[in-house]
């Protein structure tokens, strides 16, 4: 996805209701949620979490520890074992698996079809929502994933559900993944994002679904600052909600 420079209605906003908000961001795959949660979470002064990147990580540690994704008893013990870590470095957000930097090597097309087997694994869902809940629970925090608005914090102030068609998705993954010179196939890589879909939203633990109360934004016709344009807008709108209903 091309990235320019944001246009920064927030800063217009009055400084008096500066209540640290949770907002989620829920969407399948490729749908562009790394990216907007990044900037918005920048933008806020908040802190960005990906969830998606700690289900990553245990799935590494599951394939380097040759744990199959239905051995659900050992899958437990992992994650009572690994220690899963973030810290930006050079401007970038970079995550760690018992202290090694695995945030390239958790990318792979292989390790993203395992993690969704991983994450369909209810003990591994239980741990890392404990965790999420256990980082965001003091607000001030942009959180994406696919069962943010819905399991970990459906009180979340702001939700937002993320679409675009599969094609698209999937093309916005392929120029991602080449773009770090990655051999990939387009074909191939739109079938895995529809496969990863199909994991995602049959799962019988969280399945990705759009929480009831989430503003659903359509990215395939839209680049970044467009979308990011009406998430500000979406948040500046609860703000003043929010400061309309306190007492003087
Ligand atoms: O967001 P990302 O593509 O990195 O997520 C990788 C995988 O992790 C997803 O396909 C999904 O199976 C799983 N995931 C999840 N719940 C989340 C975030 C990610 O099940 N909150």
């Amino acid at each position: 996805m091309v990235f320019r420079r944001v246009p920064r209605p927030l800063s217009r906003i009055s400084a008096s209701f500066m209540k640290k908000l949770i907002i989620a961001i829920d969407g399948p795959s490729g749908v562009g949620k790394s990216t907007l949660s990044k900037v918005l979470s920048h933008e806020l002064g908040y802190l960005n979490l990906d969830t998606g990147a700690m289900y990553r990580a245990v799935a590494l540690a599951a394939s380097r520890q040759g744990i199959a994704a239905g051995d659900y008893a050992a899958l437990q013990r992992l994650c009572d074992e690994i220690v899963i870590g973030f810290a930006r470095k050079d401007g970038a957000e970079h995550v760690f698996l018992n202290g090694e930097d695995v945030s390239a090597v958790i990318r792979s097309p292989e390790i993203s079809l395992l993690t969704a087997a991983v994450a369909a694994c209810p003990e591994v869902r239980q741990a890392m929502v404990a965790r999420q809940r256990e980082l965001g629970a003091g607000g001030g925090v942009v959180l994406e994933g696919r069962d943010i608005g819905t399991v970990v914090f459906p009180q979340a102030d702001v939700k937002f559900f993320l679409r675009a068609s599969a094609e698209v998705r999937g093309q916005r993954r392929f120029l991602e993944l080449r773009a770090k010179g990655v051999e990939v196939d387009l074909a191939r890589t739109i079938a895995e994002v529809e496969a990863r879909d199909a994991a995602d939203t049959s799962r019988t633990t969280s399945p990705l679904r759009q929480a009831d109360d989430a503003v659903v934004i359509d990215t395939t016709e839209l680049d970044i600052p467009q979308v990011l344009e009406r998430m500000f807008a979406v948040v500046a709108d609860h703000r003043r909600r929010v400061e309309r209903s306190q007492p003087e």
